[in-house]
């Protein structure tokens, strides 16, 4: 199983929850995924915010995760 890669930082073997956001926050049939911390400079947001939607979304029952 490849591992997926930053597209902006190159940082590879991206975690299921950096996976995850990318699919959910921006699209679901994303080619390119974002690292956690690139994912949180490209919304502006805090990694802790991040990681609490990507437990909600676990919660939720969400595929992506
Ligand atoms: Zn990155």
């Amino acid at each position: 199983m490849g591992g997926k890669i930053c597209y902006v930082c190159g940082k590879e073997n991206l975690d299921i929850n950096e996976i995850g956001l990318t699919k959910k926050l921006l699209n679901r049939d994303a080619e390119i995924y974002y690292c956690l911390s690139c994912l949180c400079e490209h919304l502006e947001v805090d990694a802790d915010v991040l990681l609490g939607m990507a437990e909600e979304f676990k919660a939720q029952g969400c595929k992506l995760f």
